[in-house]
């Protein structure tokens, strides 16, 4: 039969999926799958959750859409006050989209927005500063704040907003080891705030942990505070991209938590349905939402899908099973295990840089050369062939990133659901040990 799909990679072959189960994935020609990558660590409750399908139905019964133009619905303001109730500070408004994208795209404007409400039209607080090897999402405004090779293409079409360096520690840009590291790529923010004048800047965006740009980059445990602080003395907002480390993947509800800052706006997605329909979230300090209500009173912007009831039941089920099941909890212990277990297995083979995660959000850094840390050249392909292995090893991670900048070895990152057994992790490293030693000869090659 032809097939009519525009796939993404247009020369892969793509496996063809018959159902999900807990943390396992099904072909439709019979094999099993741990599904390490949750997806693209987005079905964090694992796969056909009883709850989670019985609130789909039953809201399916009841209404499945209504445009948030003129309707809001118990669903919403459930899942509203949800949301209140768990995120940190006077962060109590949610404002609903269908991902991640749209959730970055939201921040962007609401930010610009919030000056212009505050100052009056003549504000020309504008710019939105982020950091080279992150990833916000593929729209244009999205890409703009995004600080990797996908953005290269794009460049005409792309805002002109500046970037710092990001907080990768096995590759610290600033050369500092951690004896001698003073935190610099957090004071990097004032040195891009001055260059490009505070009046003109609107925020700071960044990933808690950095994931599908580098692997899981975990910031020094000063780093946000030190953001805060630039933020504040300067009068830009801090939003906080937590579309995949966001509703506990870090072993946090919020990943921000483990730094015990506040931002003003906190983006979301994935784990908040964790995939069981799509959705995604701005969730606003109250002093936003209040300029806005007693500004203009409203935020030009929308989405059709966004706020629809189906989706909004869907994530309020989901966000009740991560707390009656502790899954943030299960995350931290589990995930402290595994990655403790993978640092063991896998740093001893020649081709392993770097293990490094926090919770269920690990990566992985592959190198040609370990004393030295020579990447493996760009192109080979390295990540995408080993991703390739573990899949004839039952095991699918969130695929590879290449090292198309020459600046970074090839990655790949580990996002198991959430409800993860210490017994599920020993059969995920074994698989994983088993794939990483097949793939020595590649690697060496
Ligand atoms: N922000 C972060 C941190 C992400 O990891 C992603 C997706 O991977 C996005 C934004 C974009 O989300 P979406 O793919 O739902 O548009």
């Amino acid at each position: 039969m032809t097939d009519h799909v525009f796939y993404r990679n247009l020369k892969k072959q793509y496996k063809e999926v018959s159902h999900g189960e807990g943390i396992y994935l099904y072909d439709t020609d019979g094999n099993r799958y741990i599904d390490a990558a949750s997806g693209a660590a987005v079905s964090n409750l694992g796969h056909a959750h009883p709850k989670v399908i019985r609130a789909m139905e039953e809201q399916a019964r009841k209404v499945a859409f209504s445009h948030l133009s003129r309707w809001t619905s118990p669903a919403i303001r459930e899942l509203a006050s949800l949301t209140a109730t768990l995120a940190p500070g006077t962060l109590n408004k949610l404002y609903l989209v269908s991902g991640g994208s749209e959730a970055t795209e939201s921040a962007l404007k609401m930010a610009r927005q919030y000056y212009l409400e505050r100052d009056g039209a003549a504000s020309p607080k504008h710019r939105i500063i982020s950091r080279w090897k992150s990833f916000h999402g593929n729209t244009i405004g999205a890409l703009s704040m995004t600080g990797d090779k996908r953005r290269q293409k794009y460049m005409p079409l792309l805002l002109d907003f500046p970037h710092i360096p990001q907080c990768y520690c096995y590759r610290c840009p600033f050369s500092c080891q951690p004896e001698t590291c003073g935190v610099e790529c957090a004071h990097a923010l004032e040195t891009a705030i001055k260059e490009a004048g505070p009046e003109n800047v609107a925020a700071f965006i960044a990933e808690t942990v950095v994931g599908a740009a580098c692997g899981a980059l975990v910031p020094h445990r000063d780093y946000f505070k030190i953001i805060r602080q630039i933020c504040d003395r300067y009068d830009i907002l801090y939003i906080d991209d937590e579309v995949m480390a966001g509703f506990g993947r870090t072993g946090r509800i919020f990943a921000i938590d483990e730094w015990d800052v506040i931002p003003d706006l906190i983006c979301a997605a994935k784990g908040m349905s964790a995939g069981y329909s799509p959705l995604g979230g701005v969730i606003a300090k109250d002093k936003i939402y209040d300029t806005f209500k007693n500004g203009s009173g409203s935020f030009v912007h929308g989405h059709t899908y966004g706020g629809n009831p189906l989706s909004a039941a869907v994530a309020a089920a989901v966000v009740k099973v991560l707390i009656e099941e502790d899954l943030a909890a299960n995350a931290r212990t589990v995930g402290a295990y595994l990655l403790q277990n993978l640092r063991e297995k896998l740093l001893p083979f020649a081709y392993v840089g770097d293990v490094r995660g926090i919770g269920l959000m690990q990566g992985v850094e592959l190198i040609k050369n370990k004393a030295t840390k020579e990447p493996f050249p760009a192109g080979a392909g390295i990540a995408e062939k080993l991703t390739i292995t573990l899949m004839k090893h039952g095991v699918i991670v969130y695929p590879g990133t290449g090292n198309a900048d020459g600046e970074n070895g090839d990655q790949f990152l580990l996002a198991p659901p959430l409800i993860l057994t210490h017994s599920q992790a020993d059969e995920l490293a074994d698989r994983m040990v088993a794939a990483f030693a097949e793939f020595e000869a590649v690697a060496k090659t």
